[in-house]
């Protein structure tokens, strides 16, 4: 939001996950604080910031484009501060400038709360500023742990997605080392948070106004605090403890890891009216071959007797999955066994990419990146037609059903025309996507829906309330495509 001041401007541009979400939302908090106004052009702005994701070279891209797109403001007014900030800064620190050399500073993300003394320092002295961590084999456990500091200090609710959604961040880092993943370069060790901080944090954003708290982590049921007195807390205990907390409507926790998937997490989930019902658990292969070369860790037989496992202790549980399709090596025999794998896990719906070899993993060291273009993208469509299949036949198992929905705000169809009414859209608590029609009054209240029909990703239905004016949400012409991702990029 652009507003009438002589304060100075930052404008934050965010691609990736949630994690990068919440991160532009911590520097934002940090830099309102030293006075400055957030600006939705680069055009007007003393600082522009890009938050980068290197997950897929798509995404980097798409960010040096955007920094091309920086270039005018930069040329009329050279004081604008231009920074690279997150994964992409942590992962290729010089050579972005070398790209890029209208960058001013380069910050990794274990770096930033350091922001606002790296603007000054640029400012002063003409130079560009790098403020990055450690690499994973540049110094001891600790020594590289600590070069990531955890940086959670101030929120800022214009930054979130709704004001009564907010992230929270409760481990970050990862030590899987999966072979075609960067995190665990460009988030460094795993680390959980201290729990008395992060149930502090909930309630202060509970008082802002926050129903729902999604706890991130790269593999967040990893989460693990261990005190350093024999006691360790996990992730149902700091659930259990945070479902106390008054006003605190909806608790979700993304992305999973599908060995750290214990009972006593299933059971917290299940005994929680809180807690939702559905669970993010990335397999990303059905082939026990193509996971062995990812390093998951598990098997395909392992993940079934998981999923199993997890609908046994919480009935009615909603799944949800990400596959990479097209990993080296991957035969049409392996790409079978994923399709099958994904026709008979009835998963709510799957997250599907094109494998992407990214410079500095194992993945790019050790194998050829094999499968061809035209061959990953007509395996990434037909598993995507089977997984359409089971998200319609899944959704349709709702209609006739009343589902309790968050209402988030209105629907992309947006305002109707000739009335007060408008098509709003929420999620259930198993993650289902939900439309229906109501006053804008209900954008955050929890309200019950009667669900009349439904689309591969969408329920459509009616709400019960007072002023119910009786229209029955009818669907939208949708294309086939993924739901809104919600779990993190990778895991
Ligand atoms: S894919 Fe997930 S679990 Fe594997 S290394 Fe990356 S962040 Fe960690």
């Amino acid at each position: 939001m652009t507003t009438a001041t002589t304060a100075p401007k930052v404008y934050i541009e965010t691609v990736g996950c949630q994690m990068n979400v919440l991160d532009s939302e911590l520097v934002v908090g940090t830099l309102k604080r030293q006075g400055y106004v957030l600006t939705d052009t680069p055009a007007d702005a003393d600082v522009i910031l890009f938050n980068t994701c290197s997950v897929r070279e798509l995404a980097e891209e798409k960010t040096y484009s955007a920094i091309g797109r920086a270039l005018p403001r930069k040329r009329s007014h050279p004081e604008t501060i231009v920074g690279v900030i997150g994964c992409m800064a942590q992962k290729d620190q010089e050579h972005v400038r070398k790209r890029a050399p209208l960058v001013d500073l380069v910050v990794g993300t274990g770096q930033l709360a350091r922001i606002p003394e790296l603007i000054t320092a640029a400012r002063k002295t003409g130079a560009p500023q790098f403020a990055l961590s450690l690499g994973r084999a540049d110094g001891g456990r600790h020594e590289v742990e600590a070069s990531f500091e955890s940086y959670d200090p101030a929120r800022d609710p214009q930054m979130r997605p709704t004001p009564f959604q907010a992230f929270v961040r409760i481990q970050i880092g990862c030590d899987k080392f999966c072979t075609y993943c960067v995190v665990p370069s460009t988030r460094g060790p795993e680390q959980s948070r201290h729990p008395d901080h992060i149930v502090n944090e909930v309630r202060v954003l509970v008082d802002q106004g926050a129903k729902e708290v999604t706890l991130l982590g790269q593999t967040v049921n990893s989460y693990a605090h261990d005190h350093g007195d024999g006691r360790t807390t996990r992730l149902s205990d700091l659930i259990s403890r945070m479902h106390d907390i008054a006003g605190l409507e909806r608790i979700k926790f993304v992305t999973n890891y599908p060995k750290d998937m214990t009972d006593d997490l299933l059971d917290a989930v299940r005994e929680l009216p809180k807690v939702v019902k559905y669970l993010h658990v990335p397999v990303q292969s059905g082939c026990d071959d193509v996971l062995k070369r990812m390093k998951r860790n598990y098997t395909a037989g392992f993940y079934r007797e998981m999923l199993a496992r997890c609908r046994e202790r919480v009935p009615g549980v909603a799944v949800s999955s990400d596959f990479i399709v097209g990993f080296c090596g991957e035969t049409e025999e392996s790409f079978r066994k994923t399709v099958d794998l994904v026709a008979e896990s009835k998963f709510k719906n799957s997250f599907i990419f094109k494998y992407s070899e990214r410079p500095g993993t194992k993945a790019a060291g050790r194998f050829p990146d094999d499968v061809p273009e035209a061959v990953k993208k007509r395996r990434n469509n037909d598993l995507l037609a089977v997984q359409n299949a089971n998200s319609l036949a899944d959704a349709r198992e709702w209609i006739g059903r009343a589902v309790e929905v968050l209402v988030e705000g209105p629907s992309k169809v947006g305002v109707k025309t000739g009335g007060p009414v408008r098509q709003l859209v929420g999620r259930t608590m198993t993650d289902h996507i939900t439309v229906f029609d109501g006053p804008d009054r209900l954008v955050g209240r929890t309200v019950t829906v009667d669900v009349t029909d439904a689309s591969a990703f969408t329920l459509f239905g009616t709400a019960r309330t007072a002023e119910h004016v009786g229209v029955e949400t009818t669907r939208e012409p949708e294309p086939l495509a993924p739901a809104r991702r919600i779990g993190l990029a990778v895991v």
